[in-house]
């Protein structure tokens, strides 16, 4: 899910000014990623997801569905076929708003005693749930949907007048459902708990002006009734409730075939409003190429034999419905500004909707890899410095704590609306990669949504974990639990040494991580990166192997996820010379103290040649630490250079003292 603050005009202003350009001539706008507003919570906000109802399992709805835009009533008939799951009691409880009417629950044409109570429908089966045979109960239902949940959103009458200066008088209805994460029941009776998907048959009756978009295959559009249509939908691969969506008004609607290279042909439907439809052809046009990537590195379109639909409606985000993401119209820009929410929502298909959480803590897994793909997506279409930009943005930029004291990641609070599960989200997966490189990474991402007992059970927390290290072939418990389970972030004291070549970091913050940190290297061939695996408290990593270092950064992009800590300075150091050897050379200074500094200058027999006299210099903050700036020493100086040959030089800064060694070569 994608969702922005208001319908006002400023909030389309905001994401066009957000966007990011790309330097060069022909390249395109990079979107910079859309942020999650909090929102204030409102009236109609259920305190938390409907209780768990353990004693049945759905197997499949069946909705029939008559919507009148014009009474903004809903009348409907829901066939839910269930698997009584044992217990010894007699009552199943399905989810439906206190504010829509049941009429009826029969089986079998029977009547059967039901209690709408509160947001509950309690209904006495004539026997006890110990009965193993599937069973199907029949609801029957009308009323008006109010607006529900954390967005107050749930099912949305809407008109296509938004009363804006400059917007047609038009009042074409449109009608569009989004209820994540809980609000499934403010419109149709389920159980609404994202741990048991259903395959779902959708049967809308709208007036006969009004198209229909909704999960699955439609099998076809029938006459009902004076000025009226039934479309007939059905979703043949489970569903979660939360994904079950219906977009309605008079659509301008056309498709193409795409063909990845991986899986099977995918139809993509679009589905938008006539006065947006030249915008959306350039905003939607990337679609097959995300969906080449996504097949590429996620597998096969997760729905085989069914479409991909993109419809817009009249909401202020976008929404990942199964088959059928809701996209709204402040999103269609023209330019492609919002293409990250594109492939947002068709990531989501695979992580989310093929996969789907078995509870709502676990929605960081949606929403994280959602946001990753955005990344990924950057960094094809405009190269690793656009994604290492992006990767900025949803960092620092937006969280200069680093995501410290956000609240935790795997277990967040608020559910939505909540920025941490994109953002941090998405750096865990940035930083896995960094980790494990990329061999392992992309195996990771690809067989994890592919794994069949996760897609039956749904997955959590500990199952993505698990297939990232059988990727990787190693535990990464240090890596994940304080990542996930804390909003610590690593305090990092560094410390680099030239000669012998090494780089020392010491965690400062509890508990310790296990954090990729990419070095840069500078040797006479020029610049080496690396990512060192900072696994310890305390760990000093040799760089013996690159040869011959001038100088070494420590996470010179901000690709890892710290912070520097001041190191504790030293009275004196120096570091250099470079080059060396060399016909002259330089040597950086870093004093603790205002000190009075004095150099002199040794052969190799021992003999003083040259001593020169700095004067009182101010203090510099240590070595390899931001905004520490270097006095710069160099030697020999002027055209009365000594003979080629080793020289010791030692400095003295009051009364401390260090040594370095220079090979002099005319
Ligand atoms: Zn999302």
């Amino acid at each position: 899910m994608r969702s922005g603050t208001n319908l006002k005009r400023p909030v389309l202003a905001a994401f066009v000014l957000t966007a990011v350009l790309v330097g060069g001539a022909a390249a395109a706008p990079l979107p910079s990623p859309a942020h999650l507003p909090t929102l204030a919570r409102t009236l109609n906000e259920p305190a938390g997801p409907p209780a768990r109802h353990g004693n049945y399992d759905v197997l499949d709805y069946d909705l029939d569905l008559t919507v009148d835009p014009g009474a903004q009533q809903i009348d409907g008939r829901v066939r839910v076929v269930l698997q009584p799951l044992g217990g010894d009691g007699d009552r199943i409880v399905l989810d439906l708003v206190g504010n829509l009417t049941c009429d009826a629950v029969t089986r079998r044409a029977e009547n059967l005693i039901f209690r709408h109570d509160g947001d509950s429908l309690v209904v006495t089966l004539p026997a006890t749930l110990t009965a193993l045979e599937p069973d199907t109960l029949t609801i029957l239902y009308h009323g008006r949907p109010q607006p529900h949940g954390v967005f107050n959103a749930g099912f949305m009458w809407r008109m296509r007048d938004t009363g804006l200066a400059g917007d047609p008088s038009d009042d074409t209805p449109i009608i569009a459902t989004v209820v994540e994460p809980w609000s499934a029941h403010s419109w149709w009776p389920c159980k609404d708990d994202p741990a048991d998907k259903a395959t779902v048959g959708l049967d809308i009756t709208v007036p006969d002006s009004l198209e229909v978009v909704a999960n699955g295959t439609l099998l076809g559009v029938e006459a009902a009734g004076a000025g009226r249509r039934r479309y007939r939908w059905r979703e043949a691969y489970p569903i979660a409730t939360y994904l079950v969506s219906i977009a309605v008004t008079d659509y301008v609607s056309w498709s193409a075939d795409c063909l990845p290279r991986i899986g099977p042909a995918v139809r993509l439907d679009f589905h938008v409003f006539a006065e947006d439809s030249a915008r959306a052809v350039v905003d939607l046009a990337p679609t097959c190429d995300m969906m080449e990537m996504m097949t590429d590195i996620a597998g096969p379109w997760p729905f085989a034999g069914e479409k991909y639909a993109q419809a817009e409606i009249r909401w202020v985000g976008a929404m990942e419905h199964q088959t059928a993401t809701s996209i709204s119209q402040f999103l269609l820009t023209g330019d492609r500004a919002n293409e990250t929410t594109v492939i947002h929502e068709l990531a989501h298909q695979w992580y989310g909707d093929s996969l789907t959480p078995k509870t709502w803590p676990g929605i960081w897994l949606n929403e994280g890899f959602a946001r990753y793909f955005e990344a990924l997506w950057v960094e094809q279409e405009y190269g690793a410095e656009a994604y290492g930009d992006f990767m900025q943005q949803i960092g620092r930029v937006r969280h200069p704590d680093l995501f410290a004291g956000e609240g935790i990641l795997a277990d967040p609070d608020p559910i939505l609306p909540n920025i941490l599960i994109y953002n941090k989200g998405a750096w865990v997966l940035h930083l896995l990669r960094l980790l494990i490189g990329d061999d392992a990474f992309f195996t990771f991402l690809h067989d994890y949504p592919n794994d069949p007992a996760l897609a039956r059970s749904g997955t959590d927390t500990a199952a993505m974990i698990g297939h990232a290290e059988q990727a990787a072939g190693r535990s990464l418990e240090a890596f994940f639990t304080p990542l996930l389970q804390t909003d610590a972030v690593p305090v990092i004291q560094v410390e680099v040494t030239i000669s012998p070549a090494a780089v020392n970091l010491v965690q400062l913050q509890d508990p310790p991580f296990e954090l990729p940190v990419p070095v840069r290297i500078f040797t006479g061939s020029g610049p080496q990166d690396t990512v060192l695996d900072l696994a310890a408290r305390s760990q000093s990593f040799s760089l013996a192997g690159f040869g011959k270092i001038d100088s070494v950064q420590i996470d010179p992009q901000n690709l890892s996820l710290m912070r520097r800590a001041s190191a504790p300075v030293r009275s004196l150091e120096i570091q250099g010379p470079v080059p060396n050897p060399g016909p002259h050379s330089e040597f950086e200074l870093y004093l603790k103290d205002y000190a009075q500094v004095t150099v002199d200058v040794y052969d190799a027999r021992g003999y003083r040649v040259d001593t020169r006299h700095l004067g009182w210099l101010d203090p510099t903050g240590p070595a390899g630490e931001d905004g520490s700036t270097p006095h710069i020493f160099r030697w020999p100086a002027g055209p009365a250079a000594p003979a080629s040959g080793v020289y010791w030089l030692r400095f003295f800064a009051g009364s401390n003292q260090a040594t370095r060694k220079f090979t002099l070569l005319h």
